[in-house]
């Protein structure tokens, strides 16, 4: 009321005293980083187009008007190849590649994949704001890492200086960033009779505070013009008043149990053949295996649920506690939150031994490191130290480990003649024992 009582000139000065009062208390984030910061980030970004798959066909993307970003599901090495040559499918089928502009590691390296003036195939089906198909007007960044897994610092550093330099240059405000559990939707399916969000989890995990990035959405356009159905578990994580649910609030794990299904774990590639379902008795089933061989609601409590996996299944098979890191699968993978715990011991290919507190990060390790996990080591067997005095009455057991100078690795009741193990084994016993 008292708005209207005053003069246009008193109105005006009001405006424009409002407007200097919320740059004072709240800086653009815009202005966030130096030109000399976006400048140094730029010339830094390294460019992976030329491993473009030479199939993808490129076409000019006609409008940007969202940047949505991902998460890979995967190690570096791997992402980079799928998102550059294209998915492979245990059925054959495959893709193109050009799935992705940008890729973020984790060390906060930045790969360009394609180039922005491109459409990239990364959204799939897709809706936001009653527009479907954004990949035909979106940008793709994919943050290597998983989507119950935390984002690096750096990471965020690279991916807001990325996001503030696209918004510039296609005149985007905040509220164009979200991430791709957002924008994609799913078909009708057993858990759905209609169209429905919740087709992808991908990126749940981001935090927009973390990048910089001020006010958006709260609100899903699409559920609210019923158009597609929410899914209560992104609609707590994006849309809940109050402090955001984020990784805290959701127990954020890859381990079914009863409350956490397939379908929140892997979204609507829950039967996906690129999806591998690891029992804790060691069988190994992909998605498309489940329905016929187990039944969708007889997955053991702990299963382990990888998403993106095209290598050999025989490779996941659990072969007893001694697991190696392959092609897709990290040390997160295997160890998850452990990864970088004191007893959670790495043997690496150039036959140098980590505990997981000397490891930065689980994309540092190479492919074909071995891991125990939860265990306490290494003992030397000496002279007057026998495996019997490291291990105790266990020392036989198939839990403890041995570790011979040829960098073998054997459980203890593969020992055939204990009296005979070299000097310079090195044993590793089950932390709790
Ligand atoms: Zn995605």
């Amino acid at each position: 009321m008292q708005w209207l009582r005053l003069d246009f000139r008193k109105r005006l000065l009001l405006a424009a005293l409002c407007c200097l009062a919320i740059g004072l208390t709240a800086p653009s984030p815009l202005t966030a980083f130096s030109m000399a910061e976006r400048d140094r980030f730029q010339r830094a970004i390294i460019d992976y187009r030329p491993r473009l798959n030479p199939e993808y066909k490129k076409i000019e993307r006609k409008h940007t008007r969202y940047l949505i970003v991902h998460t890979s599901e995967l190690g570096l090495d791997t992402t980079l190849r799928v998102v550059s040559k294209g998915k492979q499918f245990r059925n054959g089928r495959r893709t193109d590649g050009g799935h992705t502009h940008y890729v973020i590691a984790r060390d906060g390296s930045t790969y360009r994949i394609l180039d922005k003036k491109w459409t990239a195939d990364h959204a799939g089906t897709s809706m936001w704001d009653g527009r479907s198909d954004l990949s035909q007007m979106s940008i793709g960044i994919e943050l290597v890492g998983y989507h119950y897994a935390p984002i690096t610092d750096k990471q965020y550093r690279s991916i807001g200086l990325l996001l503030r330099i696209l918004q510039d240059a296609y005149g985007l405000d905040d509220r164009a960033v979200l991430t791709h559990s957002q924008v994609a939707f799913g078909r009708p399916n057993r858990w759905h009779k209609r169209d429905h969000r919740g087709r992808k989890r991908c990126a749940k995990n981001f935090d927009r505070a973390k990048a910089g990035l001020g006010p958006t959405w709260h609100y899903d356009p699409d559920v609210r013009a019923g158009r597609l159905v929410a899914d209560a578990q992104l609609a707590e994580v994006f849309y809940s008043p109050g402090p955001r649910a984020i990784a805290s609030a959701v127990e954020e794990t890859n381990l079914i149990s009863k409350h956490n299904t397939a379908w929140l774990i892997a979204g609507e590639d829950f039967d996906s053949s690129a999806t591998v379902y690891q029992f804790p008795d060691g069988r190994v089933f992909t998605g498309d295996q489940i329905t016929e061989q187990v039944g969708w609601n007889r997955i053991p409590a702990k299963t382990v649920v990888l998403l993106n996996q095209s290598g050999s299944l025989a490779e996941l098979k659990d072969d007893g506690p001694v697991k190696t890191i392959a092609d897709g699968i990290t040390a997160w993978s295997l160890a998850g939150r452990s990864y970088n715990h004191h007893t959670t011991i790495y043997f690496l290919p150039s036959g140098r031994i980590k505990n997981g507190s000397m490891i930065s990060d689980w994309d540092d390790l190479p492919v074909s490191t071995r891991l125990i996990i939860g265990y306490n080591g290494p003992f030397p067997v000496s002279k007057d130290r026998s495996a019997y005095r490291i291990a105790g009455a266990r020392f036989k057991d198939p839990q403890t480990i041995y570790y011979l100078p040829s960098k073998e690795l054997l459980g203890g009741s593969r020992i055939e003649d204990f009296s005979r193990l070299q000097a310079g084994t090195l044993v590793f016993v089950p932390a709790a024992l």
